[in-house]
């Protein structure tokens, strides 16, 4: 989609620091990193958010998520992490093309703020 920043990071045209990538999902290291662990996995394919998806959307919905398990496997970081979707601007969401934040590494608060 044009004039979406996640969009231009999956098309390469502006650079990200790549963590993993597959046919439909693309990760790579968060700009400015909450956690030693901050990673944020997106489809290729733009999805506004997870209240504009679709049933047909959970597919890659999932495979966001096991995307995120996959990179927490390999940081080894498996005894706490978190994964987070960001759903609306009161929550904080900045940036309108799905993506799944995975933070780890470090203790991780419940509730969150
Ligand atoms: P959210 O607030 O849930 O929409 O998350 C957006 C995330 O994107 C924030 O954690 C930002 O730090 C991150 N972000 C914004 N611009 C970039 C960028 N160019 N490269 C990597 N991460 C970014
Ligand atoms: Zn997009």
């Amino acid at each position: 989609m044009k004039d979406c920043l996640f969009c231009k990071i999956v098309g390469g045209e502006i650079p990200s620091k790549k963590v993993r990538e597959d046919e439909h999902t693309y990760a790579f290291e968060d700009i400015d990193p909450k956690a030693p662990t901050h990673v944020l996995v997106v489809p290729k394919k733009h999805i506004t958010g997870l209240k504009e998806a679709g049933s047909d959307q959970a597919e890659i919905i999932g495979r966001c998520h096991l995307a995120a398990a996959e990179i927490a496997r390999q940081r080894k970081i498996e005894d706490g992490y978190r994964t987070v979707l960001n759903v609306g601007p009161k929550s904080g969401q900045s940036v309108f093309h799905l993506h799944v934040h995975l933070l780890g590494g470090r203790d991780l608060r419940w509730p969150p703020g």
